[in-house]
């Protein structure tokens, strides 16, 4: 590990010292913004961590930002330690800094450096994870288009004031190819054409996820992202790199469990030994740990993969599987450690279990990523 990353993961850690698991009990208990966590994630250059020095940012890769993820989540803030600096360093920061022009780099990049929240509005309730099948259409009027459509899951569409929009500019029967047709626009919000109505959701309370509804939304040219109708190889660019951030957050949560149910496993006693001293308590721990470290070292392989220009996808969806299969394996064992109390909500661990179980059906659902791996690592035919 070279300085400057062992400056990032310094300085994650000591982030993580101010914002223990209290604080994020009481974010998910009050449904509140996590104010003071995002000041201090953007007063330490985060945000900008992979955006060129020339825009304000540390001009590192996807590995350091992985590190930053892993580092916040595994020390104290569960899932809230890589979630908001995907929404906004991912989805908004990655993205332009890939595909957008320079107009759009010196426009958006040194906001988002700042602490511009953005969003990525994807996901459809008809289309679900077939995107190609999205319905959102953009048309070309004059010197703009005009956009029409519905959003589901938006996270972070409640305060983002930029989303990355991804819509149909040419309708799936008369595009040459499936995946030919899509583009992104960066849009600006709030925006009177564009409803966002908050879904009550199961856990991450701190941080909304929003049906966007979308009529009449003029967007002028210059604001679409690449080249019209690329948009899904494009957005592609992001999409691994969301994968890679929530395996870092599966396994930091993971490894945040495994260190509170070790706590706890040392001075329980209940039989007259610690209860940390069974197998049954140890095994499953050791093992969940086994698995979380080797899920790390195929993640950091997709990262340096994607850092290097080269194709990272199955690496991207093989460290996604395994690292939510071990991370959810270590929570389910921290809880049982902590018997009745893992179920009780001043120990955390049912929040990390809540937060984990999201990362098996979002970004990508774990049949899906499987169905990646089938086909394009395995070679088998496609499955759907
Ligand atoms: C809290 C939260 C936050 C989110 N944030 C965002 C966001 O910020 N932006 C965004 O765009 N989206 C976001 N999403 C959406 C998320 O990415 C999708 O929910 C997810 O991709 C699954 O889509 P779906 O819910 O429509 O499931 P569906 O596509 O309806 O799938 C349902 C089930 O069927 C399975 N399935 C479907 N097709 C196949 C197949 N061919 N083979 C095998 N199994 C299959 C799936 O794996 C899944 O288990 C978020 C979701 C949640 C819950």
């Amino acid at each position: 590990m070279n300085v400057e990353q062992k400056m990032i993961i310094q300085a994650a850690s000591e982030i993580a010292q101010d914002f223990d698991p209290e604080y994020w009990r009481e974010k998910d208990k009050k449904h509140t913004y996590p104010e003071e966590f995002w000041k201090a994630l953007v007063k330490a250059g985060f945000t900008g961590i992979i955006i060129p020095e020339v825009y304000g940012g540390g001009e590192m890769k996807m590995f350091e930002m992985i590190l930053a993820m892993e580092t916040l989540t595994s020390e104290s803030c569960g899932l809230a330690g890589t979630w908001f600096l995907c929404l906004t360093s991912i989805f908004g920061g990655l993205s332009i800094e890939k595909h957008g022009n320079e107009n759009q780099k010196e426009k958006y990049l040194p906001k988002i450096v700042k602490g511009m929240e953005f969003c990525l509005a994807l996901t459809e309730p008809d289309a679900g994870t077939n995107t190609l099948n999205t319905q959102t259409m953009a048309v070309e009027k004059g010197g703009e288009y005009v956009i029409n459509g519905q959003k589901t899951f938006i996270s972070g569409a409640d305060r983002a004031n930029g989303m990355v929009l991804i819509t149909r500019t040419t309708p799936i029967e008369k595009a040459p190819k499936r995946t030919l047709g899509l583009s992104l626009f960066l849009v600006d919000l709030p925006n009177p054409a564009i409803e966002v109505i908050p879904i009550e959701k199961h856990g991450i309370n701190y941080s909304k996820t929003c049906d966007v509804f979308i009529s009449d939304l003029r967007v002028p040219k210059e604001n679409m992202l690449g080249e019209k109708d690329k948009g899904w190889y494009l957005i592609l660019d992001t999409l691994n790199p969301e994968r890679m951030s929530f395996s870092a957050a599966a396994g930091g949560i993971g490894i945040l469990a495994i260190k509170k149910a070790v706590e706890y496993a040392k001075q329980r006693n209940v039989f007259g030994a610690p209860i940390g001293s069974y197998q049954a308590i140890q095994f499953p721990l050791a093992e969940a740990k086994a698995k979380i470290e080797a899920a790390r070292l195929l993640n950091y392989r997709a990262a340096w993969r994607y850092d290097k220009g080269q194709p990272c996808g199955a690496e991207a969806n093989m460290a996604k599987v395994a690292a939510v299969e071990a991370g959810i394996q270590a929570v389910y064992h921290a809880m049982q450690t902590l018997g009745g109390y893992g179920y009780a909500v001043e120990y955390d661990v049912e929040r990390w279990w809540r937060e984990i179980n999201l990362i098996r059906l979002a970004p990508v659902t774990r049949q899906m990523a499987l169905a990646f791996v089938g086909e394009h690592v395995l070679g088998l035919p496609k499955s759907y």
